[in-house]
C-alpha cells in the first residue's frame, strides 16, 4: 500500500531519492513468512520506514543528496540500518535532503526540492525534508532523520509531523555521512509520539562501532509515551525560554505557542519562565563549529575513494583530478562551509573563531545546567516561522540558518530535544511545531511531556 502511495504522489512531493520496491517486498514477505512458520519476529516487523539518505543501507544508492556520492553503494550497512532490519522494519528506500545535510530547505539537494505536502508551493524544511515529507504524505509511517542543527525538528515542525533528536550518542553515528561530527545525531520521525518511541528504542542504545556512542540503557521512551498519554502533568514543571520570541517570529507561531503552554498548564504542568542569555548566541557558535568540522570531515571525498572522479584522463595528476572533482561534486553551500571552516581552523585564526565558538558552547551547555535544576523540561517554538516558499531564501544564507535559531542549542549541549505539532498558524493556515526540551539521557521526560500534550 506505501509503494502504490509512493507510486501516486511522490511526482509530485519528490520525498524519495531511491525506492527499493523489491527490497521492501521481499522484506515483507520474509515477515510474513516468519509470522506464517511461527517464528518470532522483531518489535516492528513489517512496518515500512524512510531512510534518510545520510545513512548507509548495504547495496542501496546513498548519495546524502550530493553529485559527489552519484552512483555510490556501500558495502556496509550503518548500526541504525542494521538494526531496523533486525526490527523487521520493511525499508521503502532513501529519501531527499540538503547535500551533506548542509541546508534547512532541502533545495541543497543536487537531485532538485522536496515539496510541503501541505502546500506544493512551500518548503518541508531541511536537511531532512525528504524524510518528513514522505510521513506528512503518507508515503511512509515511520522515517529517520539525521539532526546537526534542527533537520529533524524543523521539517517536523513544518510539516506537522513528530521529529526527535536524542541525546547525543543515544544513537549510533556509524555509517551516518558526518557532516559535523560532535553535533550529528540520528533521530526517529513519526506521526506521532509513541510511534517515534517504539522506532527510539529500536535504534538506540550503545554500539562499540561508534567511540562517541553512550555506554547507557535506552532511556525508557515508550513507557514514558505510555505514561504521558494519560494526559496528566501535574508536578511536571515547565519552563518557557523567554530569548526565544521577537523579531523575526511570525505572530501565528507565537500565538500558537501562547496556546500550547495555557494547554500544559492546563494538564497540570507547573510553568516558568526561563532566560537562557547564552541561547543568543548559538547561531554563530554554530556556523563556526559546524562548517570547521565539516571541512575536515569533507576532506575525504579526494576524487580517489567514493563516487565521483572528474578529469582522469591519463594527463592529469591525483592532484588535478582531486580538485576538477571537489569543484563539480560539491554544490555551493558545501563549497561556502568549507571555506568558513578552513578559514576558521587556520593558523592565527583558530583561537579567534573556533575557540571562541567552543567558549559560546560551554555557557549554553552551562545555561542548560541551571535551567534544569529548575525544571524538568524547558519549552519554545521549534521554528521562528512556518514553512517558506520554494525559492525565498535561496539567495539570503543568512535567512536560511534562521530556520534554526531555536533548534541549534539543543545540538550544541547535547541534549535532547523534539518537535510535536502544535495545530496550524491562524496566519497562514500551516503547521507549527512546538519544541520540548531535556538534559541529557533524560529523553524520556520530553516524550512524556510530548504523548500529554497530543
Ligand atoms: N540547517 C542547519 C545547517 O544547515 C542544520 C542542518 C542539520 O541539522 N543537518 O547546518
Amino acid at each position: 500500500a506505501h509503494l502504490d502511495r509512493i507510486d501516486q504522489v511522490d511526482g509530485a512531493v519528490h520525498a524519495f531519492l531511491h525506492v527499493d520496491r523489491e527490497g521492501a517486498l521481499a522484506a515483507a514477505r520474509a515477515v510474513d513468512q516468519d509470522i506464517a512458520d511461527g517464528r518470532p519476529v522483531g518489535p516492528l516487523a513489517g512496518v515500512p520506514l524512510a531512510l534518510k539518505d545520510v545513512l548507509t543501507a548495504e547495496g542501496i544508492p546513498t548519495t546524502a543528496g550530493s553529485k559527489m556520492l552519484e552512483g555510490w553503494r556501500p558495502p556496509y550497512d550503518a548500526t541504525v540500518t542494521r538494526r531496523l532490519k533486525e526490527a523487521g522494519v520493511v525499508i521503502l528506500g532513501k529519501t531527499n535532503m540538503d547535500e551533506f545535510a548542509m541546508g534547512s530547505s532541502t533545495e541543497n539537494s543536487a537531485y532538485g526540492p522536496t515539496r510541503n505536502p501541505w502546500d506544493l508551493d512551500r518548503i518541508p524544511g531541511g536537511s531532512g525534508g525528504g524524510s518528513s515529507a514522505a510521513l506528512a504524505a503518507f508515503e511512509a509511517p515511520l522515517a529517520i532523520g539525521t539532526d546537526t542543527g534542527g533537520s529533524i525538528r524543523q521539517p517536523g515542525a513544518v510539516t506537522g509531523t513528530v521529529g526527535v533528536k536524542p541525546t547525543y550518542g543515544g544513537v549510533s553515528r556509524y555509517g551516518l555521512i558526518a557532516f559535523s561530527s560532535s553535533l550529528d545525531q540520528a533521530g526517529p520521525c513519526a506521526r506521532s509520539v509513541l510511534d517515534a518511541a517504539l522506532l527510539h528504542e529500536v535504534i538506540g542504545g550503545h554500539d562499540p562501532l561508534d567511540s562517541t556512542s553512550v555506554d547507557v540503557p535506552v532511556p525508557p521512551v515508550v513507557a514514558a509515551a505510555r505514561e504521558g498519554a494519560n494526559g496528566d502533568l501535574t508536578g511536571v514543571r515547565v519552563g518557557v525560554v523567554t530569548q526565544f520570541s521577537g523579531d523575526g517570529y511570525q505572530p501565528g507561531v507565537l500565538r500558537s505557542f501562547e496556546a500550547a503552554v495555557a494547554q500544559l498548564k492546563q494538564l497540570g504542568a507547573e510553568v516558568v519562565e526561563v532566560s537562557c542569555p547564552s541561547f543568543d548566541f548559538a547561531l554563530p557558535a554554530y556556523y563556526l563549529i559546524a562548517p570547521s568540522e565539516a571541512s575536515s570531515n569533507l576532506a575525504r571525498f579526494d576524487s580517489m575513494r567514493y563516487g565521483l572522479r572528474v578529469g582522469d584522463d591519463g594527463t592529469r595528476s591525483a592532484e588535478e583530478v582531486m580538485s576538477l572533482t571537489r569543484e563539480a561534486g560539491f554544490g555551493p553551500e558545501v563549497k561556502r562551509r568549507i571555506m568558513i571552516g578552513t578559514y576558521a581552523l587556520s593558523s592565527g585564526y583558530y583561537d579567534a573563531y573556533y575557540g571562541s565558538a567552543q567558549k559560546v558552547r560551554t555557557l549554553i551547555t552551562r545555561d542548560f545546567a541551571s535551567a534544569f535544576e529548575r525544571v524538568d523540561v524547558l519549552v519554545s517554538p521549534t521554528t521562528p516561522t512556518t514553512a517558506f516558499r520554494i525559492g525565498e531564501r535561496v539567495d539570503d544564507p543568512l535567512a536560511m540558518y534562521k530556520a534554526d535559531l531555536c533548534t541549534i542549542p539543543a545540538n550544541l549541549a547535547g541534549t535532547p530535544a523534539l518537535s510535536i505539532p502544535s495545530g496550524l498558524s491562524d496566519e497562514d493556515g500551516l503547521p507549527v511545531g512546538l519544541q520540548i526540551m531535556a538534559p541529557a539521557l533524560q529523553d524520556h521526560r520530553m516524550y512524556r511531556v510530548a504523548a500529554a500534550y497530543e
